[in-house]
């Protein structure tokens, strides 16, 4: 049986881009159902994740223009990670496989073939994996790879770069659905499902219009975010590393102890305010840590739910 497949697209603000990579998605579908691979009901469902501009307006036209082209609506901005969640959850009892993409054109599409035929071939996940940054500039090829690097270091195992461009099976998205969690960082889980998966590679081209919606800031949120969701390392790290001060306050200790039996004792003014300046700034970086973690404890004992739909572009 042929596979019916649901590209799930997270917009935000996307206006200027949305008119000229829509048409993309479109012919995509429409060249995988002629060539045999998914179904001819497939679909392009496009997730508006709260935007203040066009976007959804965009979507709603363009769901009158082809009945390849759905939609559905978050009731506020999210974010990314909710907005894809949202989507493949809309998905997945409708289809046999979603792939999500980004909007921007960024992601190349013509991967998907590739994708499609190794979900064919039995892969029930098949992650995109950028083979190149060259077009990315030099700030945002650094960050991502530090990101990729630092995350590994805190024991969050993900695809080294790979984005949330991915195809999954609806098998696994209803294993997924069971990772409850608030605290979303999909490429991490998805390895965590489990079944046969492989990957594809595919060179990222630059973003067609409009601006990134991922500045310094949110990336280092997103890696914070990642590691907390994922690993306790962090938190051992944090234990050594009180040791290792404890062992070497202990010396010094013994060392203090003996220079003043022995009445060398001098005005250690200057030492000591180092002292006292050093261990309270690491006491504070580990109780922030720390703080992280209680900060998600939280988050995840409210069980708020983790995207609301307000429309969508067909009756139910
Ligand atoms: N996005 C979203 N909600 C947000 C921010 C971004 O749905 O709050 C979408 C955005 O429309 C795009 C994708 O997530 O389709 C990736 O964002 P962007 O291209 O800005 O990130 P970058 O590719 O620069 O990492
Ligand atoms: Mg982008």
């Amino acid at each position: 049986m042929v596979p019916r497949l649901y590209i799930v697209i997270p917009c935000y603000n996307e206006q200027e881009v949305l008119p000229i990579t829509a048409p993309m998605f479109l012919e995509k579908v429409k060249a995988l159902a002629a060539a045999g691979k998914v179904a001819e009901d497939s679909r392009v469902l496009f997730v508006n994740d709260g935007s203040k501009d066009d976007t959804w307006n965009i979507i709603k036209a363009l769901s009158k223009q082809d009945e390849h082209y759905i939609g559905i609506c978050q009731s506020r901005n999210r974010g990314h990670q909710a907005a894809v969640l949202a989507g493949l959850m809309e998905a997945k009892d409708v289809c046999d496989i979603t792939i999500s993409i980004d909007c921007d054109g960024q992601d190349d599409i013509n991967a998907m073939d590739e994708m499609v035929d190794a979900y064919l071939d039995g892969c029930e996940v098949v992650y995109g994996v950028r083979s190149s940054r060259e077009t990315d500039t030099f700030f945002k090829r650094f960050t991502a790879q530090s990101f990729y690097k630092f995350l590994a270091m805190m024991g969050a195992e993900v695809v080294y770069n790979h984005a949330d461009y991915r195809l999954i099976s609806s098998r696994v998205l209803n294993e997924f659905a069971n990772f409850k969690e608030v605290n979303l960082f999909l490429r991490g889980m998805v390895p965590l499902v489990g079944f046969k998966s492989t990957s594809v590679s595919y060179s990222r081209a630059e973003r067609i219009a409009g601006e990134s919606h991922y500045p310094l800031k949110k990336m280092i949120a997103l890696a914070v975010d990642g590691i907390t969701s994922l690993s306790v390392k962090p938190l051992r790290l944090i234990m050594g590393f009180g040791i290792f001060v404890a062992i070497v306050s202990f010396i010094g200790v013994i060392w203090a102890l003996i220079t003043a039996l022995l009445g060398h004792s001098v005005s250690g003014w200057a030492s000591m305010t180092c002292i006292i300046c050093f261990v309270s700034g690491v006491q504070l970086i580990c109780l922030g840590i720390i703080g992280e973690y209680i900060g998600k404890i939280y988050m995840e004992s409210k069980q708020r739910p983790r995207y609301i739909i307000s429309e969508r572009t067909w009756e139910e």
